[in-house]
């Protein structure tokens, strides 16, 4: 936190586990949006967006929304099929299931990458309401952001609705 925003801060290696996403390169990013997301979340992703501009951050949505089945699609890689392991969550246990997480990349001379920021990307998440992956002990995602609405993913996933 003391280091000036300006300056390119001392960043921890990327881990592995980010290194098992898809190259940043991935078609799927080009498509990823906004689509899907929880309209509250969505509003707080803007801001938090407009926040790193300001502090000349650019940053790019890699992952919005995922279906149940895109979800168990991801979670069968490096299981019950060839791949390596992309996430720690089956269809209905990860918060993009429910449109309240998202995933970023920065973008640095028009090119996504994995390397950047990420404590100051932290910091102003934290800033806006939101949780940062990049503080879990356990699995630490630092592209990953979410916001939990009040909620808990077994209330989710039962279908009670957000709110109250
Ligand atoms: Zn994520």
């Amino acid at each position: 936190m003391t280091q000036s925003e300006g300056e390119a801060p001392a960043e921890p290696p990327v881990s592995a586990r980010e290194y098992s996403r898809p190259p940043v390169s991935s078609k799927e990013y080009d498509m990823a949006s906004k689509d899907g997301l929880d309209p509250e979340f969505r509003a707080r992703l803007e801001v938090f967006e407009d926040r790193l501009r300001q502090v000349g951050i650019k940053v790019k949505l890699v992952c919005g929304c995922r279906s149940i089945q895109e979800q168990n699609r991801l979670y069968s890689l490096g299981r019950t099929r060839p791949g390596r392991k992309v996430t720690n969550a089956r269809g209905g246990y990860s918060w993009h299931n429910f449109g309240l997480a998202a995933d970023y990349a920065f973008v640095v001379g028009g090119q996504l990458t994995w390397r950047g920021p990420w404590s100051v990307f932290g910091r102003i998440a934290r800033e806006c309401g939101l949780e940062w992956g990049g503080d879990w002990k356990k699995f630490p995602d630092r592209p990953h952001v979410q916001w939990r609405k009040g909620m808990t993913l077994a209330r989710l996933r039962r279908g009670d609705s957000a709110g109250a």
